[in-house]
């Protein structure tokens, strides 16, 4: 059973073990009509500028239910979906809600999006991008697709033009959890990321010397190749000093916010609502 399951989190499977291949074939099918059903959503972590301490950014985070409520978490759905192609039709309902349910009025600056590398492999995403901001008369320039460095992930030359003619839109491109797979020294090479977010195990891991040393290090190596730096998993109020004492430029985390649904951001009678900052 699925290690990540825990309170209000359904106990599904382990994609790894092919013993568990008929919840895997539960959850494919689920899949087919979770959009039609509704089952799908998405919530929104506030992402933090040091410097300013205002919310530049949020990150949305797709959430689904299962029929009888119970949620189950992206580290299951998202491989299924993947290995499946239900990623490719998750992925644009998720970019289609973002620009009409957050980018339609001007409250949030920037949105960023996860993208699959399946979904930048497959011809014609950037062109169904650029379909979504002519109908929802959004521009690129607030989008971010974040991509992750995946394990068997080698640089295909079709990602590269998709994410150049991406950049052609606008939409800016991060590259997320940063130093948790193989690839993403190559990566750092071939694509000129606008930020790099760096896995929140560097953070979790700098209480012992050595920990401190490794956060030392990669945060050199993101900012001596010219990229914005976030840090992801900020939980205390030593973290966020500690941040703004290395000149990090964005954070993310429980501490800055937890992810909560649209509403939390829209504006209620001209006052930004912002349940979501936590008064310090
Ligand atoms: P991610 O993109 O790295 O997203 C950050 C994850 O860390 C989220 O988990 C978030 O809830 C969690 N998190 C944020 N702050 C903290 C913190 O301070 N402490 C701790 N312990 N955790 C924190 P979530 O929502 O379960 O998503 C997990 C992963 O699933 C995401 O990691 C992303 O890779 C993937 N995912 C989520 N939504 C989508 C999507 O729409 N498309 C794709 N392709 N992948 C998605
Ligand atoms: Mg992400
Ligand atoms: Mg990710
Ligand atoms: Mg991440």
């Amino acid at each position: 059973l699925a290690k990540a399951s825990g309170r209000n989190c359904a106990r599904l499977f382990d994609p790894t073990d092919p013993q568990s291949s008929d919840e895997s074939e539960n959850l494919a099918a689920l899949l087919k009509i979770a959009i039609g059903q509704g089952l799908v959503s998405l919530v929104y972590q506030p992402i933090q500028d040091v410097v300013s301490g205002r919310v530049e950014a949020v990150e949305a985070l797709m959430r689904l239910k299962m029929l009888d409520g119970t949620l189950v978490p992206p580290s299951l759905f998202i491989p299924v979906a993947e290995r499946t192609g239900a990623i490719l039709e998750l992925g644009r309902w998720a970019i289609r809600t973002v620009c009409a349910e957050l980018l339609a009025d001007d409250h949030v600056p920037l949105v960023s999006v996860n993208v699959s590398p399946i979904q930048l492999k497959t011809p014609g995403f950037a062109a169904s991008v650029a379909t979504i901001l002519g109908e929802t008369g959004v521009t690129g320039n607030r989008l971010a697709f974040e991509i992750t460095e995946g394990l068997e992930m080698e640089m295909h030359s079709d990602i590269l033009r998709c994410i150049s003619d991406l950049k052609l839109l606008g939409i800016k491109i991060w590259l997320d959890d940063f130093g948790t797979g193989f690839a993403g020294l190559s990566w750092l090479r071939l694509i000129d990321f606008d930020t790099v977010k760096i896995d929140r195990s560097f953070l979790h891991d700098c209480g012992t010397p050595k920990g401190m040393a490794m956060l030392q290090d990669i945060i050199a190596l993101v900012r001596n190749r010219g990229h914005k730096i976030l840090v992801e998993g900020v939980e205390t109020d030593e973290q966020i000093a500690l941040m703004r004492e290395f000149g990090i430029d964005k954070i993310q985390g429980f501490r800055v916010g937890r992810p909560v649904p649209a509403a939390n951001f829209q504006a209620k009678r001209g006052v930004h609502k912002r349940p979501y900052l936590k008064s310090a």
